[in-house]
Protein backbone atom coordinates (compact mmCIF):
# COMPACT_ATOMS: atom_id res chain seq x y z
CA UNK A 1 0.00 0.00 0.00
CA UNK A 2 1.41 3.07 -1.15
CA UNK A 3 -0.29 5.52 1.46
CA UNK A 4 1.99 3.69 3.89
CA UNK A 5 4.69 4.83 2.53
CA UNK A 6 3.82 8.03 2.99
CA UNK A 7 2.50 8.04 6.27
CA UNK A 8 6.15 6.55 7.40
CA UNK A 9 7.06 9.94 8.64
CA UNK A 10 4.05 11.42 10.10
CA UNK A 11 3.34 12.22 13.35
CA UNK A 12 0.58 9.99 15.49
CA UNK A 13 -1.67 12.93 15.87
CA UNK A 14 -1.57 13.62 11.97
CA UNK A 15 -2.31 10.05 11.66
CA UNK A 16 -5.77 10.36 13.83
CA UNK A 17 -6.70 13.96 12.16
CA UNK A 18 -6.25 12.28 8.48
CA UNK A 19 -8.48 8.91 9.89
CA UNK A 20 -11.43 11.15 11.34
CA UNK A 21 -10.99 13.13 7.86
CA UNK A 22 -11.48 10.00 5.72
CA UNK A 23 -13.50 7.84 7.49
CA UNK A 24 -15.88 10.42 10.05
CA UNK A 25 -18.23 8.75 11.95
CA UNK A 26 -17.10 4.93 10.62
CA UNK A 27 -13.81 5.40 12.71
CA UNK A 28 -13.25 3.64 16.20
CA UNK A 29 -10.04 3.36 18.49
CA UNK A 30 -9.93 -0.25 19.80
CA UNK A 31 -8.25 -0.43 23.62
CA UNK A 32 -7.79 -2.69 25.78
CA UNK A 33 -6.61 -0.11 28.39
CA UNK A 34 -2.89 -0.92 28.18
CA UNK A 35 -0.28 1.66 28.14
CA UNK A 36 -0.58 2.57 24.51
CA UNK A 37 -4.17 2.62 24.06
CA UNK A 38 -4.06 5.02 26.98
CA UNK A 39 -1.94 7.45 25.29
CA UNK A 40 -4.26 7.06 22.21
CA UNK A 41 -7.04 7.82 24.17
CA UNK A 42 -5.05 10.99 25.89
CA UNK A 43 -4.52 11.89 22.37
CA UNK A 44 -7.71 11.52 21.30
CA UNK A 45 -9.29 14.26 23.92
CA UNK A 46 -6.08 16.47 23.99
CA UNK A 47 -5.88 16.73 19.99
CA UNK A 48 -9.31 16.57 20.13
CA UNK A 49 -10.47 13.98 17.49
CA UNK A 50 -13.83 12.68 18.10
CA UNK A 51 -14.59 8.99 17.78
CA UNK A 52 -16.13 5.87 19.71
CA UNK A 53 -13.04 3.51 21.97
CA UNK A 54 -14.67 0.04 21.66
CA UNK A 55 -13.24 -1.74 24.91
CA UNK A 56 -14.00 -5.70 24.65
CA UNK A 57 -14.63 -7.00 28.32
CA UNK A 58 -13.96 -10.09 27.97
CA UNK A 59 -15.81 -10.91 31.18
CA UNK A 60 -12.61 -11.80 33.14
CA UNK A 61 -10.36 -8.84 32.86
CA UNK A 62 -8.32 -7.44 35.74
CA UNK A 63 -10.43 -5.01 38.01
CA UNK A 64 -7.43 -2.37 37.15
CA UNK A 65 -8.11 -2.83 33.29
CA UNK A 66 -12.11 -1.98 34.38
CA UNK A 67 -10.96 0.92 36.52
CA UNK A 68 -8.90 2.53 33.90
CA UNK A 69 -11.62 2.44 31.38
CA UNK A 70 -13.25 4.47 33.62
CA UNK A 71 -10.74 6.78 34.79
CA UNK A 72 -10.66 6.89 30.82
CA UNK A 73 -14.10 7.83 30.73
CA UNK A 74 -14.82 10.22 33.58
CA UNK A 75 -11.38 12.45 32.94
CA UNK A 76 -10.85 12.42 29.28
CA UNK A 77 -14.33 12.46 28.53
CA UNK A 78 -14.08 9.97 25.93
CA UNK A 79 -17.39 8.11 24.94
CA UNK A 80 -16.03 4.00 25.33
CA UNK A 81 -18.16 1.62 23.89
CA UNK A 82 -17.46 -1.86 25.89
CA UNK A 83 -18.74 -4.68 24.26
CA UNK A 84 -19.17 -8.06 25.78
CA UNK A 85 -19.10 -11.71 24.51
CA UNK A 86 -22.83 -13.38 24.30
CA UNK A 87 -22.16 -15.66 27.77
CA UNK A 88 -20.60 -14.96 31.12
CA UNK A 89 -17.25 -16.91 31.04
CA UNK A 90 -19.65 -19.66 34.23
CA UNK A 91 -21.89 -20.26 31.32
CA UNK A 92 -18.95 -21.39 28.81
CA UNK A 93 -17.09 -23.08 31.43
CA UNK A 94 -20.59 -25.05 32.12
CA UNK A 95 -21.09 -25.93 28.33
CA UNK A 96 -17.88 -26.52 26.87
CA UNK A 97 -15.05 -26.53 29.37
CA UNK A 98 -12.19 -24.47 31.07
CA UNK A 99 -11.19 -23.88 26.85
CA UNK A 100 -7.97 -21.46 28.48
CA UNK A 101 -6.03 -24.59 29.72
CA UNK A 102 -5.31 -25.95 26.07
CA UNK A 103 -3.97 -24.03 23.15
CA UNK A 104 -6.73 -25.70 20.88
CA UNK A 105 -9.32 -24.13 24.08
CA UNK A 106 -7.66 -21.40 23.82
CA UNK A 107 -8.07 -20.20 20.38
CA UNK A 108 -11.65 -20.96 20.70
CA UNK A 109 -12.00 -19.03 23.72
CA UNK A 110 -10.14 -15.88 22.87
CA UNK A 111 -12.49 -16.62 19.02
CA UNK A 112 -15.57 -16.18 21.56
CA UNK A 113 -15.03 -13.40 23.89
CA UNK A 114 -12.46 -11.09 21.88
CA UNK A 115 -13.73 -11.48 18.32
CA UNK A 116 -16.97 -12.53 18.01
CA UNK A 117 -17.74 -9.27 19.99
CA UNK A 118 -15.82 -7.13 17.80
CA UNK A 119 -18.15 -9.25 14.86
CA UNK A 120 -21.14 -8.04 16.46
CA UNK A 121 -20.59 -4.62 15.54
CA UNK A 122 -18.04 -4.61 12.19
CA UNK A 123 -21.02 -3.00 10.32
CA UNK A 124 -20.72 0.05 11.70
CA UNK A 125 -17.10 0.94 11.28
CA UNK A 126 -14.86 1.32 7.76
CA UNK A 127 -11.80 1.66 10.23
CA UNK A 128 -10.21 1.08 13.66
CA UNK A 129 -7.33 2.64 14.98
CA UNK A 130 -4.87 0.48 16.80
CA UNK A 131 -1.90 1.07 19.39
CA UNK A 132 0.79 -1.49 17.74
CA UNK A 133 4.13 -0.80 17.86
CA UNK A 134 6.91 -2.02 16.30
CA UNK A 135 9.40 -1.69 19.08
CA UNK A 136 7.38 -4.30 20.65
CA UNK A 137 9.26 -7.05 18.39
CA UNK A 138 8.37 -10.43 17.39
CA UNK A 139 5.41 -10.11 15.14
CA UNK A 140 4.86 -6.63 15.55
CA UNK A 141 8.85 -5.86 14.28
CA UNK A 142 7.20 -4.95 10.77
CA UNK A 143 3.77 -3.82 11.51
CA UNK A 144 2.45 -1.37 9.06
CA UNK A 145 0.68 1.66 9.76
CA UNK A 146 -2.33 0.49 7.67
CA UNK A 147 -3.78 -2.49 7.15
CA UNK A 148 -6.31 -4.89 5.48
CA UNK A 149 -8.77 -6.82 7.89
CA UNK A 150 -10.78 -9.00 5.86
CA UNK A 151 -12.68 -10.03 8.84
CA UNK A 152 -14.03 -7.73 10.04
CA UNK A 153 -13.88 -5.61 6.63
CA UNK A 154 -11.59 -2.45 7.47
CA UNK A 155 -8.98 -0.92 7.58
CA UNK A 156 -6.04 -0.95 10.54
CA UNK A 157 -4.33 2.24 10.98
CA UNK A 158 -1.72 2.01 13.86
CA UNK A 159 -0.67 5.58 14.57
CA UNK A 160 2.19 4.40 17.15
CA UNK A 161 3.94 1.84 15.07
CA UNK A 162 7.08 3.96 14.82
CA UNK A 163 6.84 5.31 18.77
CA UNK A 164 10.15 4.43 20.31
CA UNK A 165 10.28 2.70 23.80
CA UNK A 166 11.65 6.22 24.82
CA UNK A 167 8.91 8.35 22.99
CA UNK A 168 6.13 6.37 24.88
CA UNK A 169 8.01 6.57 28.51
CA UNK A 170 8.34 10.27 27.80
CA UNK A 171 4.89 10.79 26.34
CA UNK A 172 3.03 9.31 28.92
CA UNK A 173 5.39 10.76 31.86
CA UNK A 174 4.97 14.39 30.01
CA UNK A 175 0.97 13.93 29.88
CA UNK A 176 0.86 12.49 32.77
CA UNK A 177 -1.41 9.68 30.88
CA UNK A 178 -3.78 7.41 32.64
CA UNK A 179 -2.12 4.03 32.57
CA UNK A 180 -3.45 0.47 33.73
CA UNK A 181 -1.64 0.20 37.41
CA UNK A 182 -0.52 -3.21 36.28
CA UNK A 183 2.25 -1.94 34.34
CA UNK A 184 3.79 -1.19 37.90
CA UNK A 185 3.32 -4.21 38.96
CA UNK A 186 5.58 -6.43 36.39
CA UNK A 187 3.03 -7.18 33.54
CA UNK A 188 4.21 -5.68 30.50
CA UNK A 189 1.13 -6.70 28.53
CA UNK A 190 -2.46 -7.38 29.94
CA UNK A 191 -4.65 -9.02 28.82
CA UNK A 192 -7.66 -11.41 30.84
CA UNK A 193 -6.70 -12.35 34.03
CA UNK A 194 -6.93 -16.39 33.22
CA UNK A 195 -4.11 -16.09 31.01
CA UNK A 196 -1.97 -13.07 31.74
CA UNK A 197 0.66 -12.96 34.30
CA UNK A 198 4.00 -10.23 35.47
CA UNK A 199 7.09 -11.19 33.14
CA UNK A 200 10.26 -11.42 34.97
CA UNK A 201 13.70 -8.95 34.15
CA UNK A 202 15.26 -10.92 31.11
CA UNK A 203 12.25 -12.42 29.79
CA UNK A 204 10.55 -11.40 26.55
CA UNK A 205 7.65 -8.61 26.23
CA UNK A 206 4.73 -11.22 25.83
CA UNK A 207 6.28 -13.83 28.43
CA UNK A 208 2.80 -13.48 30.64
CA UNK A 209 0.69 -13.88 28.23
CA UNK A 210 -0.74 -17.45 27.79
CA UNK A 211 2.53 -18.84 30.18
CA UNK A 212 0.69 -22.06 30.71
CA UNK A 213 0.78 -23.09 27.04
CA UNK A 214 4.23 -22.34 26.17
CA UNK A 215 5.83 -19.93 23.90
CA UNK A 216 4.01 -20.59 20.82
CA UNK A 217 0.87 -18.50 22.24
CA UNK A 218 1.83 -14.85 22.61
CA UNK A 219 -1.27 -13.40 20.07
CA UNK A 220 -4.82 -13.95 20.60
CA UNK A 221 -5.78 -12.92 16.71
CA UNK A 222 -7.77 -9.91 17.75
CA UNK A 223 -4.58 -8.18 15.45
CA UNK A 224 -4.61 -9.52 11.94
CA UNK A 225 -1.19 -8.38 11.49
CA UNK A 226 -0.28 -10.77 14.47
CA UNK A 227 -0.91 -13.48 12.47
CA UNK A 228 0.39 -14.88 9.48
CA UNK A 229 -0.95 -12.97 6.37
CA UNK A 230 -3.26 -14.86 4.16
CA UNK A 231 -2.22 -14.98 0.74
CA UNK A 232 -4.01 -11.17 -1.00
CA UNK A 233 -5.84 -9.76 1.96
CA UNK A 234 -8.86 -7.62 0.98
CA UNK A 235 -11.59 -5.48 2.12
CA UNK A 236 -14.77 -4.13 0.66
CA UNK A 237 -15.10 -0.39 1.34
CA UNK A 238 -17.63 2.18 -1.02
CA UNK A 239 -15.66 3.19 -4.18
CA UNK A 240 -16.33 7.28 -3.06
CA UNK A 241 -14.55 6.41 0.11
CA UNK A 242 -11.56 4.33 -1.62
CA UNK A 243 -11.51 7.42 -4.18
CA UNK A 244 -10.97 9.58 -0.87
CA UNK A 245 -8.44 7.51 0.75
CA UNK A 246 -6.50 7.83 -2.37
CA UNK A 247 -6.68 11.68 -2.64
CA UNK A 248 -8.97 11.12 -6.01
CA UNK A 249 -11.78 13.15 -4.72
CA UNK A 250 -10.47 15.34 -1.86
CA UNK A 251 -8.01 18.12 -1.61
CA UNK A 252 -6.96 16.87 2.12
CA UNK A 253 -3.20 17.07 2.10
CA UNK A 254 -1.25 15.10 4.49
S1 LIG B 1 -7.14 -14.62 26.95
FE1 LIG B 1 -7.69 -16.56 27.98
S2 LIG B 1 -9.58 -16.19 29.14
FE2 LIG B 1 -9.26 -14.46 27.71
S3 LIG B 1 -10.48 -14.98 25.96
FE3 LIG B 1 -8.41 -15.74 25.52
S4 LIG B 1 -8.31 -17.85 26.30
FE4 LIG B 1 -10.17 -16.88 27.13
Amino acid sequence: MDLNRTFEDRSPEELLLWAREMFEDRLAALSSMQRTGSVICHMLQSIPVKMHVLFVDTGVLFEESLATRDRIIAEYGLEVRTLSPQKTMLQQTAELGVLYLSPEGQKQCCELRKSAPLDAVKEEYDALIGSLRRADGGQRGACPILAVDPRLNVLRINPLVNFTDEQLDEYTREQDVITNPLHNQGYTTIGCNRCTTPVMPGEPRRAGRWRHLGPWSVYCGINPTDLDPEQSPSIDLPQDLVDRILGRSTDYMI
